[in-house]
């Protein structure tokens, strides 16, 4: 029988030194969502394991490429997609981590106008 302190653990079945195989319970690991580029941690977003609970505004800030890059590195694309936009820089000079989300951002922009 499972404790009650053991229902939100993840069963597991683990071998134990005699041969015998026993249920285990772990514990979840949780893990917070982190920017594609520099790897910091995303600020506004929820766990992946307290997301189901959530509300749709609760899950991710609703500008673009919130739930994807941090702040600094948002601002760095939307900046390098204007700037090809403006003539400034060309596409393939945009450094290579921010050429894909630069080109997210083009695409919105001019999409919408
Ligand atoms: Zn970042």
């Amino acid at each position: 029988m499972t404790k009650q302190r053991d229902n939100r653990k993840k069963k597991v079945f683990r071998k134990t030194p005699g041969g015998k195989t026993r249920k285990a319970f772990i514990k979840r690991h949780i893990s917070r969502k982190k920017c594609a580029v520099c790897g910091k941690k995303i600020s506004g977003t929820l766990p992946a394991a307290k997301e189901a609970k959530a509300s749709k505004t609760e899950k991710r800030p609703s500008a673009q490429l919130a739930g994807v890059l941090c702040n600094s590195c948002r601002a760095v694309a939307v900046e390098e997609a204007l700037k090809v936009r403006e003539g400034v820089k060309k596409s393939g000079e945009v450094e290579l981590r921010f050429r894909k989300y630069a080109g997210m951002v083009l695409g919105r922009i001019e999409g919408g106008l």
